[in-house]
């Protein structure tokens, strides 16, 4: 089973790989060694169009089905994961507005998406990470208005972003609001230095006296937790299909190494050790892209989908950091140097098993529902 496209589906992944050969490939290595913003980069995806992809048809997106989306993000973090991070979190932090936002946050969000802004989820704290009953920022009310102070940590996109889904604890509970970047009393600290990912934004956000309207609120009051849940268990299958791309491009860069490289007079692709490994990596990346196809299909009929997310997520960030460690491995002295490709796909890769719920808290909401 494979992602099922329609033609214009097909189309935009044609398009959007034509996009990433030409202008993602090189310059997301050089950024990454250098530590260098590719500002370049994303002004030329945001001139091809690529805000669009995560926004419905009936606010001026392309109107993408789950599986187009995701055969997009897996192709986008083939040639960069970094990359593919800041539109996978466009997703993610469209999920809460689009199912819990009022028409007007709803235009505003899909506007800024469209314009080339990035949007932003910010859940975690510094004392708050798998635990999120640990959260510290709050929002008051004052009349018809809430004003929110805490600080956020590693909010992905928090540096570029033009909205912000900001959770905070208010009288009722976990709450959900939606924030314009405009909004006074926001400030985005510097970027995070990171081993991998690092042509993605990743920022502390503090939120200072921030004033939002009431109808800032996603959902009502106190239902934070639940939409955190509900919007994570989504976003973790486009998780799950972004961590497949490096996966995918660590099998990829392998084959095509040991098709070349000869030792003791034979091609280290006719050697079975390496066939075995390449077998290995293979099966685990097309495993996991199972699970997450069928996760996405549950998704796409309005089924609960959070075991499936859970496993999809888990499976697809394993095979992600295996593939890549071995492609090191295969390529031997050459694969721990920068020259070759598959350093900076170990470093990427790692970041998967961590971010949008660790594959530990994976483990046990797969193990919990088996023993519900
Ligand atoms: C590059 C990057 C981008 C990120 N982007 C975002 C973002 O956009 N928005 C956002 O809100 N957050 C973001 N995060 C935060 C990320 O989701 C958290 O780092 C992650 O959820 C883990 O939280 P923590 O780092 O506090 O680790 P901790 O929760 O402190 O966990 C530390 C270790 O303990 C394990 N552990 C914790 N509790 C248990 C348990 N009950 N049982 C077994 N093991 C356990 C964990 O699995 C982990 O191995 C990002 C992080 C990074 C590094």
């Amino acid at each position: 089973m494979s992602y099922i496209l329609t033609e214009f589906g097909a189309d935009v992944l044609s398009d959007v790989t034509t996009f990433c050969e030409r202008e993602v490939l090189k310059q997301a290595a050089e950024a990454d060694r250098n530590r260098i913003w590719p500002e370049e980069m994303y002004e030329k995806a945001c001139e091809m169009g690529l805000g669009a992809l995560s926004v419905p048809e009936e606010y001026g997106g392309l109107g993408l089905t789950l599986p187009e989306r995701a055969a997009i993000l897996e192709k986008m973090a083939w040639f960069d994961a970094g990359f593919a991070v800041s539109y996978m979190t466009n997703i993610l932090s469209s999920i809460p507005v689009f199912y819990f936002g009022e028409h007007a946050n709803r235009k505003s969000c899909y506007d800024l998406l469209l314009e080339g802004r990035f949007g932003a989820f910010c859940l975690t704290e510094d004392q708050a990470g798998s635990d999120i009953s640990r959260l510290r920022t709050r929002a008051i009310r004052e009349g018809e208005e809430y004003v929110i102070n805490g600080s956020k940590m590693f909010v992905t996109n928090g540096r570029i972003a033009g909205y912000y889904v900001v959770f905070a604890e208010t009288d009722a509970g976990l709450t959900a609001f939606y924030v314009t970047a405009d909004t006074p009393g926001i400030e985005a600290g510097e970027e995070e230095n990171k081993l991998g990912i690092r042509n993605s934004d990743t920022c502390e956000v503090s939120f200072q006296d921030v004033r939002v309207p009431y109808t800032a609120i996603l959902g009502k009051e106190g239902e934070g937790r639940k939409i955190a849940v509900f919007c994570l268990q989504h976003a973790r299958i486009f998780c799950g299909v972004t961590a497949l791309g490096v996966a995918q491009r660590a099998l990829d860069e392998s084959i095509s190494r040991v098709r070349e490289r000869e030792q003791f007079g034979s091609l280290l692709a006719d050697n079975e050790v390496i066939q075995f490994k390449l077998a290995d990596m293979y099966m685990k990346t097309e495993a996991a892209r199972q699970c997450c196809i069928s996760a996405l299909n549950k998704a796409g009929a309005g089924e609960d989908c959070r075991l499936a997310a859970a496993t999809a997520k888990c499976l697809a960030g394993d095979a992600a950091e295996y593939c890549a460690s071995e492609a090191v491995q295969i390529f031997g002295g050459y694969g721990y140097c920068e020259d070759y490709p598959v350093e900076k796909l170990l470093r990427d890769a790692k970041i998967f098993q961590i971010f949008e719920g660790t594959n530990e808290i994976q483990r046990l909401t797969v193990g919990r529902t088996l023993v519900k």
